[in-house]
């Protein structure tokens, strides 16, 4: 992480007022973070600000805590938010809006929340007694905007928090719009993970000479999580089945579960709840409230594991998660990072465990490539497919189902907090997903090249087909050249042993 010299620095060199500080010594905070470090002193100067960061970096503080010394001077009034900061979700709006409480506790700052899904009465009323900061999503800003009940001509300062989430989601003509009601003479500080080339046109366009900021794609959260790739098999009611095989194997205390696709949430949390486990699902499609709900039963410790897509569960700041499980390999090597990132925070332990199925070695090389590591697969110990023993899937004999840590005497799914009842039956629909799968090993099939593509798309899910292919970014172009042969052939085609990354 030591990347810069600012990177040793404290919080009180960098300009802060006592107030903030203050706040800052409540929060517990021993130093800034890269991000912080650097960007604090130039936010404090009214400096633009590119940010290439992700979520665990400390960004959002690298905004807040200066922002709330720069808004302490001057006042609102009604109607003209006098800060606007823009982000994709409506949980990371939340969070921030949660940021600026924690680092502005000694100050008088407003604030409001223009988010999606909550009623507009509050909204209003706060907005007409005057706010220092707005937090928006886009849709949200338009609709007030609209209405007539607010006006951007008093803004200083805008933040465009992870543009290219904006991007993926399809807010950036929003985005234009809100920033072409703002006055063009302010301070603009924006915050990307990856910087795709619509991503930059945007950069270019609303920041003036900015100070580019960049912090490793690894947070320091990622060096203390202990990565494991299992393999597994293609199928729905296979790959289910190996992940509650991995879960029952696990000690977990709370989780978040990853899934590509937004209706794989859905099927998977259903799934994992006929199973005895105690779960929800966090996606887009569900009413605020519902996932409001949702996530303070889960920071509550009343729900072990919240199934969520990339989107729903960026930015989530739950503390002390102990694991983060892919049960899909994310598409963008970038996303896995993000995804870690929930576990192993302030230095903590935490545990990334991926599914990996034949499709994915084209993903998983580029996961490699951007964490600058081979990445051993193994096979999920003891773990007998349903279809190669005639069973449905919906009954693992738990003591086949355990990878080897559990059968070890002491082993850590002997002491699982999440013991369960009999697992009920999946339903028909997943017993007859799919045909038996060939049972040669991964590398024989990946050679045979030349129809690989029309047979990998064939042998997947049927949930896949007939469905475009996620779009990739510029960046991602290079994956294509390699499909995992020879020299690029990923660790764990030919190597077959457990890593831990301590
Ligand atoms: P963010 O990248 O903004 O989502 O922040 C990730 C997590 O790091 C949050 O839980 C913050 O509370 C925490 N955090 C932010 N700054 C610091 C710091 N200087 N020291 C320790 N933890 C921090």
């Amino acid at each position: 992480m030591s990347e810069n010299p600012a990177d040793s620095a404290t919080f009180d060199a960098l300009g802060l007022s006592s107030n903030v500080l203050k706040a800052v010594v409540d929060a517990g905070y021993q130093k800034p973070t890269p991000i912080q470090a650097q960007a604090i002193p130039f936010v404090l100067m009214g400096r633009d600000i590119l940010g290439s960061a992700q979520t665990g970096t400390g960004k959002t503080a690298s905004f807040t805590l200066p922002m709330i010394d720069i808004l302490a001077q001057g006042r609102a009034r009604a109607r003209m938010p006098r800060s606007l900061i823009l982000t994709p979700t409506r949980e990371l709006a939340a969070q921030i809006a949660e940021n600026f409480q924690i680092y502005g506790k000694y100050n008088k700052l407003t604030m409001a929340l223009l988010i999606g899904g909550e009623s507009f009465g509050p909204q209003i009323e706060k907005l007409d007694r005057g706010v220092d900061v707005l937090i928006a999503t886009p849709g949200r800003l338009i609709d007030h905007f609209e209405r007539g009940r607010i006006l951007l001509t008093d803004v200083k300062i805008l933040v465009i928090d992870e543009a290219d989430r904006m991007l993926d989601m399809g807010f950036i003509p929003d985005v234009e719009r809100i920033v072409g009601f703002l006055p063009r003479i302010r301070q603009t500080l924006f915050f990307s993970a990856t910087f795709p080339p619509e991503v930059k046109r945007l950069a270019d366009k609303f920041l003036m000479n900015p100070k580019e900021i960049t912090v490793s794609r690894m947070s320091s959260a990622a060096e203390t999580v202990e990565h494991s790739f299992f393999r597994c098999s293609g199928r729905d009611a296979e790959k289910r089945a190996a992940f509650r095989a991995l879960l029952g194997s696990e000690d977990v205390k709370n989780a978040l579960v990853f899934c590509n696709r937004k209706r794989d949430v859905d099927v998977l949390a259903k799934s994992l709840r006929r199973h005895g486990f105690s779960v929800a699902p966090l996606h887009g499609d569900m009413a605020q409230s519902a996932r409001t709900e949702t996530l303070e039963a889960f920071k509550a410790g009343k729900i072990t594991y919240l199934v969520a897509t990339d989107v729903a569960g960026r930015g989530l700041d739950i503390q002390g998660m102990s694991h983060v499980f892919n049960f899909d390999v994310p598409f963008h090597a970038e996303d896995y990072v993000h995804r870690i990132g929930r576990t192993g925070r302030a230095g903590a332990k935490g545990r990334a465990i991926t599914l990996a199925t034949p499709d994915d070695a084209k993903f998983i090389a580029a996961i490699e490539r951007l964490l600058g590591k081979t990445i051993p697969i193994t096979t999920i110990e003891g773990f007998v497919s349903p279809q190669a023993t005639g069973d449905d899937g919906a009954r693992p004999d738990r003591s086949r189902g355990r990878s080897r840590k559990s059968r070890e005497p002491s082993g850590r799914g002997e002491r699982s907090r999440n013991d369960r009842p009999a697992a009920p039956a999946e339903p028909a629909a997943d017993e007859n997903a799919g045909v038996a799968q060939p049972r040669e090993p991964v590398a024989a099939r990946e050679h045979d090249d030349s129809d690989q593509k029309s047979r990998r798309s064939g042998g997947r899910d049927s949930r896949s087909r007939g469905k475009p292919r996620r779009e990739r970014q510029d960046d991602s172009r290079e994956e294509d050249k390699v499909v995992a042969f020879g020299d690029h052939m990923p660790a764990f085609l030919s190597r077959e042993v457990r890593i831990r990354n301590d």
